[in-house]
């Protein structure tokens, strides 16, 4: 039975329990370079004035701060840190990934969850959109790292993503008929218009930060379509107009050209994957100011793995990830070159947690050049979750999420997956 609300309240402030992690009151960050974000631009020298959870100033040279604790960063460049716009946080795919849905409890599930979040922390990801969890756990974690609790990333989450009948994302899928009850708008499945509206409704109740919809089939369901269109337009657009009312942004699953087309007409603010987006959807998307966020880790990830080992996938994925996965970074390239917006993500999850920054190489194989990938992870990505007032740039007054690589990323872009100094919130959490 249920506890009286009144005693569950006391009881929680009883025993809330202390932050793990504490700034200190003033740090000095001396950076042999730092890379200017915002104009695009490496510089030399820099002392970074960190006080509490927050950059004071940020000045040329190496200067002495009175009071300030010194880090010393030799030889490596300083940036903002990096933000993901696509991971899994919940989840991590191998082998057992479709028995374990049957197999584990929310607290198994929490508890990996835990370790994937530090992971992703101490790779410099200092802030991550998750893009669809499991019962809710991404909201739990969410809560934990905002109260010191956990080392993880400052985490913007979906919840649950929002899916149709047999959809990508119908958490029933490939179960037999009558094992799980059929799901509805509070589980994230959606048949109608007014089903959409609850569903966008539920997510608020549930404590989400922003909404995911799964607009075309996808790979790594127990379903037979990769592309198929799976929501109506006035759908799409009944989950947009509502996600406005409660401030939130939409993001877009999407493969297919049609479901892709009634995403962006709908309104949604990104479009992930894309990957069968052409010359006839890149002026659309300019037009709407769609972003685009490629995820090239997670289809390059998909086909390796299902040319390498065939019984990886069940049998009904395979034939997707092989068709879908090697198509990605050439429509990134493409996207980049017909002038899209595009935001730093990468799909974590479908790839071990903690590798996200292969992407930073993979966007520059697909045609971008290295300061547009740093852009995409820090002011691309500020700007897509309309918090640039407090992150993407190095500057006075933002958030003190600091990262630094060993050398200039520009000229070795594979630089960013070997990060050395982690800094989120004032916090240090990793320093070689
Ligand atoms: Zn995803």
């Amino acid at each position: 039975m249920r506890q009286p609300f009144v005693r569950c309240v006391l009881a929680a402030s009883a025993f809330a329990a202390a932050p793990v992690f504490a700034a200190d009151p003033v740090t000095a960050l001396y950076c042999a370079n730092l890379v200017d974000t915002a104009a695009g631009k490496v510089l030399g020298a820099h002392t970074v004035v960190v006080e509490g959870r927050r950059i004071r100033e940020v000045k040329p040279g190496r200067v002495a701060v009175d009071g300030a604790k010194t880090v010393d960063l030799p030889g490596a460049t300083c940036l903002p840190g990096l933000m993901d716009m696509h991971t899994h946080l919940t989840s991590e795919t191998s082998r057992d990934s479709y028995a374990e849905g049957f197999r584990l409890n929310d607290a198994d599930i929490a508890f990996k969850s835990g370790v994937f979040a530090e992971r992703t922390l101490l790779a410099g990801f200092t802030t991550v959109r998750d893009l669809g969890d499991t019962d809710g756990v991404s909201i739990s974690l969410r809560n934990a790292v905002n109260q010191g609790l956990l080392k993880g990333p400052r985490i913007f989450t979906a919840g649950k993503s929002i899916a149709s009948t047999g959809g990508h994302g119908d958490p029933t899928n490939g179960a037999r008929h009558g094992l799980l009850p059929d799901p509805g708008p509070d589980d994230g499945v959606v048949n109608s218009v007014d089903d959409a509206r609850k569903a966008v409704r539920a997510r608020y109740k549930d404590g989400s930060d922003l909404i995911k919809i799964t607009a075309t089939g996808g790979v790594l369901s127990y379903a037979k379509s990769s592309d198929n269109p799976q929501f109506t337009i006035e759908e799409v657009k009944a989950i947009v107009d509502t996600a406005k009312d409660y401030g939130f942004i939409v993001a877009a699953h999407a493969h297919g050209k049609e479901g892709m087309r009634r995403a962006i007409l709908g309104g949604v603010t990104s479009i992930e994957h894309g990957t069968y987006m052409d010359a006839e959807l890149f002026p659309l998307m300019k037009k709407n100011g769609t972003w685009y966020v490629p995820t090239i880790s997670a289809g390059t990830f998909v086909s390796e793995k299902a040319s390498a080992e065939p019984d990886y996938y069940p049998a009904i994925v395979r034939p997707k990830a092989l068709a879908i996965g090697p198509k990605i970074k050439g429509t990134a390239g493409a996207a980049y070159k017909a002038g899209v917006k595009i935001a730093f993500g990468t799909d974590a999850a479908v790839f071990p947690h903690g590798q996200n920054a292969r992407e930073f190489e993979l966007m520059v194989e697909a045609g971008m050049p290295a300061m547009f990938t740093l852009q995409a992870a820090t002011t691309h990505a500020a700007e897509l979750l309309g918090v640039s007032a407090d992150l993407g740039t190095l500057e006075a007054g933002k958030y003190a999420d600091v990262v630094a690589v060993p050398g200039n990323p520009v000229d070795d872009i594979t630089a960013m997956k070997r990060v050395s100094f982690v800094m989120k919130d004032g916090v240090v959490y990793k320093s070689l």
